[in-house]
């Protein structure tokens, strides 16, 4: 399983409030994707979500369950960032099996579920490099297998492809799609970038400035959208 409520959720950083009360359902299997401009609180949402940041209220359910007292690494939840975060001193392999390690996983089960996102990835070849030798794309696919060998409940995507190259950014996006097919997994993805929204969507929800402006499957925020700054975002010219 893998469902995210979120109710109310509200998060002030001194006397800026940067989420002013956002309600969610994400389905099983649903790969939902967060698009609104810099600075509109997309980031923090997802920390909130991950338990990176606490909410200033609210309620984040995940299977049904208030997670409020779950620490980050117990909720099942996996991240990708825009910066890779990989260790420079480690290898591949070690930095897709680490955060296992870490968990106590068997080292034979770890063997196996890096040779498995290994396959899925196309990172045989570099399961013996580390980060310095390999291309911004790869490193991000090992980044996206760092996630996948965790077996997470909940993908959390933010901005993945911001530093990749246009091509790159194409076939890493194709990538994901496919990941998120194969695996049927829950996936939430962060953009400021309305193609990779359109195109990745089940569902998508446009933020500004803290709040929820709309949600909707592609087609219908494209041609319904809910008002100006919608329809400004993704919408058809009206
Ligand atoms: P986005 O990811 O949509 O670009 P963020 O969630 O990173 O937006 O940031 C939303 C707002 O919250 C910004 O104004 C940012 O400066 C502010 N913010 C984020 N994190 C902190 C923090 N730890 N302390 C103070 N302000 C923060
Ligand atoms: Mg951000």
């Amino acid at each position: 399983m893998g469902t995210l409520k979120l109710e109310n959720i509200r998060k002030s950083f001194g006397s800026v409030d940067v989420l002013k009360g956002i309600d969610l359902d994400v389905k099983d299997g649903e790969l939902v994707v967060f698009v609104g401009p810099s600075g509109c609180g997309k980031s923090t949402l997802l920390r909130v979500i991950a338990g990176l940041e606490d909410a200033t209220s609210g309620e984040v359910l995940i299977d049904d369950e208030a997670a409020g007292h779950i620490p980050p690494a117990k909720r099942g939840i996996a991240m990708v960032f825009q910066t890779y975060a990989l260790y420079p001193h480690l290898t591949v392999r070690d930095n897709m099996g680490l955060g296992l390690k870490q968990a106590g996983t068997p080292a034979a089960e770890i063997v196996s579920r890096v040779a498995k996102a290994s396959a899925m990835l196309s990172l045989d070849d570099y399961l013996a490099r580390r980060p310095a030798e390999l291309s911004g794309g790869q490193r991000q696919r090992v980044a996206i297998g760092r996630a996948l060998v965790r077996e997470p409940k909940l993908f959390l995507f933010d901005e993945p492809l911001s530093n990749l190259d246009a091509a790159l950014r194409v076939n890493t996006r194709l990538e994901i799609a496919k990941l998120h097919r194969d695996l049927n997994a829950t996936m939430i993805y962060v953009t400021h970038d309305q193609v990779e929204a359109m195109t990745l969507a089940d569902k998508i929800v446009v933020l500004n400035n803290g709040r929820i402006e709309q949600i909707g499957a592609p087609m219908e925020l494209y041609n319904s959208p809910a008002n100006l700054f919608v329809a400004g975002f993704i919408g058809s010219p009206k």
